[in-house]
Formats: C-alpha cells, structure tokens, sequence
C-alpha cells in the first residue's frame, strides 16, 4: 500500500508533465534563443523505456494524468511508440499532448493510432507574418493544416494555446475569439511567464488574462463561465453567450493557480521538478541508469513533492527566474 504523493500543503500530485525532448523545430521568442542553443547530449535523454519505467513507479503513488511535451515532442522519433506504451499502462486516465503542430499532420494519424485524444496546438498568432516574427521560424500554414488534420481524423478535445504578450496579442484577440466560434477549437491565452532564455520578461510585457476578455465581451458578445470545470485544471473556461466559441485562460501572472497545483514534471534529461519555476531539481535518470532499485524511484519522487514550496512567487521582488528556460524544462 502506497500513500499518495502529498506535499507540506496538502496537494495531491496526480498529474505529471514528461518532456521527451528540448530540440525544436521553431525559436519563439519567450522560450528559447534565437541561435546558438546548447541542446542536451542524445545520451543524456532518456529512453522510452526509462520513461516508461518511471511512470509505472509513479502510478501507485496515485498518478493518473500524464502530458507529454517538450522542447517539441514530435521531433522525437516515434513518438507513437511511446504513447502506446503510455496508454497501455492500467491507472494512467488521460494522456495529452502540447505541440507546436510543424509535425502534426505527419503525425496525427499514428498518434490517434496510438491510443492519443488530447491535443494541444500552440498558435500565437492567425496571421503568417506574425507567426514568423514571434517563432523566427515559417510554418504557420503547417500549424493550420495540422490543426485541420487532428480535427478530421478525431482528436477531442483539440485546444489552442496562445502566449499573451502585450504590444503581441492585442490584434490576434477578436480574430482568435472568431475562429473559436468557427471551428469548434478552443483559444487558451497563456499570460507570458518569465521563462524565457533572453531574460527579457517583465510585467509590462504580459497581456492580462482581463483584458483580453474585455475586449472579446465588447467586441463579440459577452463571456459565460464554464459549468462543471475541474477546480485543479490551471485555465478558467469560459464560453460565449449563445454557446458557441469556447475561451480559456491561464491567468499565471494575474491570478496563480498554485493553492490547487496537482503537477509535477520530469525533463528530456531526468531531472524532476516540483514546480515550472522550480530553482532545485532530483536527479532521477542517475537511478534508473544505476541498476537502483523502485523504492528508491519512488523515495525520490517522495522527496521532490515534499520538498515543493506554496507558489511560485513571480510577483515577488525577491522572485528568481529559473536557469532552464522553457524550452529546456518543458511546458
Ligand atoms: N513545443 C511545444 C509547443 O510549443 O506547444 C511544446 C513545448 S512548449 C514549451 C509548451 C507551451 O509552453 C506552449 O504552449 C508555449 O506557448 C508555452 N510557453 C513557452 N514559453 C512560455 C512563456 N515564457 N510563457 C508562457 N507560456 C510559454
Ligand atoms: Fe519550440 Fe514550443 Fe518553445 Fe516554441 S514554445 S520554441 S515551439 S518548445
């Protein structure tokens, strides 16, 4: 009999995000550098196996939801694979995906195939010029089309994740509310964190979850809460008036969500984190190359949790952003 994985503030950990890799196929700017990125050693990454292994320790600790991300996962060689390895494993309930979608319309067919459902598709922008400008890279008809493709083939629920940078998002507003409403896909603005490599964040910089749903109120019709939300799920959801068109929110700045926090995270490279903003990590991959045994896994996973602070304190003054940034942690 395990106990479950409770931290000193009494929250439940069932819910764990797996970074497959920290390669990418775009450079947006909030996350990652414009060039020279030191990418992790192929060796340091850990297998499918091992993440297997690893999630299969976690589950008698009460783990029950697994994402996988990145870096962008779908680089990752047959990711399919592993997936199917995932869904495979009795007491994992829900298994998502964040992607960036260059990849997914290759993909999705497998993915679906794979046992997959959830998809998230991040788009900061519905236009290709600012899609360019914010990932330093093209695609954005590739994103489009892979959105399309998930659509065709079933994916349910396929959600879009869009950064909120003020002097950024302001113009994507109304045309994001528009395509919600007409393509049945729902728009989570993300207020843009400080995790990204240049260090350039500031609070200048977020565009508030408040203000977008001002400007959708005002411009399209008026927004109606959700009913029936989970109250651990960090996006407050809303939907318009006439009940088309489904909005979300990631209020991360303006409104933490860290009280009701249930996550934890293993990066590409095997470090554990309590927290996105964790400044400490636990080394699990020296274990599961050491011949060590579950128990010491499990003791592991045991001391990160406990050791997880209340929040994540970026509006403190004494706030220190994290060495990785987010590319390297994953999302
Ligand atoms: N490459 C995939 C993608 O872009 O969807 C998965 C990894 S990415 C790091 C995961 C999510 O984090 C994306 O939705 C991305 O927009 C978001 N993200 C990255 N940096 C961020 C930041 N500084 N603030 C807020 N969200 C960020
Ligand atoms: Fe790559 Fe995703 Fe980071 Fe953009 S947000 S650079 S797509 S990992």
């Amino acid at each position: 009999m395990h106990l479950p994985l409770i931290d000193g503030f009494g929250r439940e950990h069932t819910n764990l995000r797996i970074s497959v890799t920290d390669r990418c196929n775009l450079r947006c700017f909030y996350c990652m550098p414009a060039e020279h990125v030191q990418f992790m050693e192929r060796s340091e990454i850990l297998t499918f196996d091992e993440i297997e292994r690893f999630v299969r320790i976690a589950v008698p600790l009460g783990l029950r939801k697994l994402r996988l991300t990145g870096g962008e996962p779908l680089v990752r060689r047959d990711l399919n694979v592993l997936i199917r390895k995932l869904a495979q494993i009795k007491g994992i309930e829900d298994i998502g995906l964040t992607t960036n979608g260059i990849l997914l319309a290759d993909q999705a067919r497998d993915l679906f195939d794979a046992g997959l459902r959830r998809i998230n598709v991040s788009l900061d922008a519905l236009d290709a010029q600012k899609f360019a400008a914010i990932t330093r890279r093209q695609g954005y008809e590739k994103v489009i089309n892979g959105i399309q493709t998930a659509k065709g083939i079933g994916f349910d629920p396929i959600k879009v994740n869009a950064v909120a940078v003020r002097g950024l998002t302001e113009e994507e507003i109304v045309p994001f509310g528009l395509f919600a409403r007409r393509t049945g896909v729902e728009i989570r603005f993300i207020e843009f964190m400080p995790l990204d490599a240049d260090n350039a964040w500031d609070h200048g910089k977020v565009l508030y979850s408040n203000e977008i749903v001002e400007v959708l109120e005002r411009e399209i019709m008026p927004l109606v809460p959700l009913p029936n939300r989970n109250p651990k799920a960090p996006a407050t959801e809303f939907v318009f008036a006439d009940g088309i068109g489904r909005i979300g929110f990631i209020s991360s700045v303006s409104q933490p969500f860290c009280m009701s926090c249930d996550r934890f995270r293993i990066t590409a490279d095997g470090k554990l984190r309590n927290c996105l903003f964790s400044t400490e990590e636990t080394d699990v991959k020296v274990l599961l190359r050491s011949g060590s045994d579950d128990s010491a896994v499990e003791a592991a996973i045991r001391s990160s949790i406990a050791m997880k602070k209340a929040g994540h304190e970026i509006n403190a003054a004494n706030f220190i952003q994290p060495s990785r940034p987010m590319y390297s942690i994953g999302g």
